[in-house]
C-alpha cells in the first residue's frame, strides 16, 4: 500500500497544542502513516513583520514536542533547502523522495483562506489533498476552488504562537499550552526571554 503522508507546515514560533492536536487528529482521521511538522526556514509572508526566532531553535522545540509521539515527525526539509520557504518546493521534494506516497497538505482555516497568495500555488492541487482544520476563533470560509478538500473538526483551541510569545515575554506560564519537553527546550535555549 502506498504511504500516506501528512504535511503540516508552519513557523512554529513556538509550537503549541493547536498544531499538535491538528497533526494527531489528521493522522487519525485520514489514516496517515505519519505527519511531518515542516518548520519554515524563511516564512516569506511573515519576515519583516518582526524578528523571528532562528529556524534551528524553532526546529529544536518542535522536535522536543513530538519526541516519542507515534507518527509525528519534525521535518528539517525547508531548513536544509535554505532560503524562502515555498510549500510547492517542499511538496516537490516529498514527491521526489516518496514517489508513490499519497500526500495530504494540512492547513488551519486561517491559512486555507490565503492560499491564493502562495507562490506557484496552481501546481499544488494536482499533487495533494488539502486538509482544512477548524481553528478556534476563525470563521470557516468556503472550500478553496480547484482543490480536493477534506475538512477536519478538532476541539476549538483558541491558541496561537503570537499569543504564546506575548505570554512568554510577560513571564506568564505556558504550561499545558506547550508540551513540557518543548518548554524545557525553550528554557534551555533561553528563547522568548525565558530563563534570562
Ligand atoms: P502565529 O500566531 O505566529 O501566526 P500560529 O499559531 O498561527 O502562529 P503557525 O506556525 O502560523 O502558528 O501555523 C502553522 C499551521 O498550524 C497553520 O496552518 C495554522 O493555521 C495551523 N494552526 C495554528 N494554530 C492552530 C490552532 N489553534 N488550531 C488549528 N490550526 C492551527
Ligand atoms: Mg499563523
Amino acid at each position: 500500500m502506498a504511504e500516506r503522508i501528512g504535511i503540516l507546515g508552519g513557523t512554529f514560533d513556538p509550537v503549541h497544542v493547536g498544531h499538535l492536536v491538528a497533526a494527531v487528529e489528521a493522522r487519525h482521521d485520514l489514516a496517515l502513516d505519519r505527519v511531518l511538522l515542516v518548520v519554515a526556514n524563511e516564512p516569506w509572508q511573515k519576515t519583516g513583520e518582526r524578528v523571528l526566532t532562528p529556524a534551528e531553535d524553532r526546529y529544536a522545540v518542535v522536535a522536543a514536542a513530538v519526541e516519542g509521539v507515534p507518527g509525528l515527525e519534525a521535518s528539517r526539509i525547508e531548513i536544509d533547502r535554505g532560503g524562502p520557504s515555498y510549500t510547492v518546493d517542499t511538496i516537490d521534494e516529498v514527491v521526489g523522495r516518496h514517489g508513490d506516497a499519497e500526500i495530504f497538505l494540512v492547513v488551519g482555516a486561517d491559512v486555507a483562506g490565503q492560499l491564493a497568495s502562495w507562490i506557484r500555488v496552481d501546481e499544488l492541487p494536482g499533487l495533494v489533498t488539502l486538509v482544512v482544520v477548524h481553528r478556534g476563533g476563525v470563521e470557516p470560509g468556503p472550500d478553496p476552488v480547484g482543490w480536493r478538500v477534506r475538512r477536519l473538526r478538532i476541539p476549538a483551541l483558541e491558541i496561537s504562537s503570537s499569543d504564546l510569545r506575548r505570554r512568554l515575554a510577560e513571564g506568564r506560564p505556558v504550561d499545558f499550552l506547550v508540551p513540557e519537553p518543548a518548554i524545557r527546550c525553550i528554557t534551555r535555549r533561553g528563547l522568548y526571554a525565558v530563563g534570562r
